[in-house]
């Protein structure tokens, strides 16, 4: 048998029964969009996150694109204006910047932590900046006090895209409370994935959250009145239900990928293996656990070979794919483009068993052995 890269069956099996309470519960309610499930869903979320209010969403590029939707309704992000954001993340971060008319100026990453690096922000940063999107990736918190620093002192918004960094902690501040608004989502392979699409929006700028919650429900405040032309992008009552009994779990669950990630770093030492640089143990929570190598597919190939999985995240990144070939085309990132070429995330996932962790170990340690 395989080792899987992640095992959503095996992730759910603790709490299988929970689930299907929370369903039942659901479907003998009668009622299945925008109800009681979403409503705690909400509050409980927003309560975990330390921010003011959450606003459920479809999923989580509609959260990045309704929280700069809203800004520009509500005048502080206007069409052709420059948002910052890191050049090796993932499309959605880009997209939603696109779909807003706003214009990304990506930024190359500190190869290291693959997060933002703050000194080349502050050069990107001009007379047509006015946000600063900053990526979580792979589950780690990006430098947001020096990102804050910058945007305070240009007077940019700072947004934070947590889609891969429920729980992630820093200084005591989860995931969600650094920026101005933050999106996540519940994609189900993500930390809190729901079973189904899913996203929200955080933030505690009430003008922001008001307008996210009429946009994301045709522009309605109330019934039949529509002060904004909105969009139809809400988190259903059954995915609020099962949200609610995941995200009781989701700590436990964190602690779990922590461990795995632990042996990781305790036990791969193979020169042909670069392993992640962790800036805070808090400020990780591991959605993925990415290894460089110079010989990466050569790597995966010898992973498959001894039946473990793994995968790349990403192996083409934005400013190369055909979406962006005439807006982006012509940059040239070599720090991102080469990162594309190495990285490569190993199995992580809160249900993977210390066997499977071991043949992992014992793979990458093999790996450049003469047969
Ligand atoms: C998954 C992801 C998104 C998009 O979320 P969806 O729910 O799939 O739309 C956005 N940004 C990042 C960094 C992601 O990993």
């Amino acid at each position: 048998m395989d080792v899987p890269f992640l095992d959503l069956r095996a992730a759910h099996a603790r709490y299988v029964d929970e689930l299907k309470t929370a369903t039942a519960r659901v479907i003998d309610s009668g009622w299945y969009v925008m109800g009681q499930e979403l409503a705690a869903f909400e509050h409980e979320f927003a309560a975990y996150c330390g921010v003011g209010q959450a606003i459920g969403v479809g999923n989580g590029l509609d959260a990045l694109t309704l929280i700069l939707r809203g800004y520009r309704e509500l005048g502080r992000l206007a069409e052709g204006d420059e948002v910052i954001v890191p050049a090796n993340t993932f499309i959605a971060s880009f997209l939603a910047i696109t779909e807003n008319r706003l214009v990304p100026v990506p930024v190359e990453p500190d190869p290291a932590t693959f997060n933002l690096d703050v000194a080349r922000v502050k050069a990107a940063i001009g007379p047509r900046t006015r946000a600063i999107m900053a990526v979580h990736l792979y589950g780690q918190i990006a430098d947001m006090a020096a990102l804050r620093t910058l945007a305070d002192r240009h007077g940019l918004l700072l947004i934070e895209d947590a889609a891969q960094a429920h729980g992630a902690a820093m200084d005591g501040c989860r995931a969600g409370a650094f920026g101005d608004a933050a999106a996540f989502s519940f994609f189900p392979t993500k930390n809190l994935g729901a079973l189904g699409d899913g996203g929200a929006v955080v933030t505690s700028d009430a003008p922001l959250a008001e307008r996210i919650r009429a946009l994301r429900n045709y522009g309605s405040d109330i019934k039949y009145r529509h002060l904004f032309p909105g969009v139809n992008s809400r988190l259903d009552e059954l995915q609020a239900a099962m949200l609610r009994v995941k995200l009781r779990y989701l700590d436990e669950e964190i602690d779990r990928r922590r461990e795995v990630a632990r042996r990781y770093r305790n036990a791969i030492h193979n020169p042909q293996i670069q392993l992640p640089m962790v800036v805070m143990e808090d400020a990780h929570v591991w959605h993925l656990f990415v290894v460089r190598s110079v010989r990466r597919d050569d790597l995966q190939q010898h992973l498959q070979a001894h039946g473990i999985q793994s995968q790349v995240h990403y192996p083409v990144p934005p400013h190369r794919q055909p979406a962006y070939a005439a807006l982006l085309g012509g940059l040239h990132l070599p720090i991102t483009e080469r990162l594309h070429q190495q990285v490569l995330s190993l199995p992580m996932g809160p249900a993977m068993s210390d066997a499977d962790v071991t043949r992992v170990i014992a793979a990458c340690q093999s790996f450049g052995d003469i047969a």
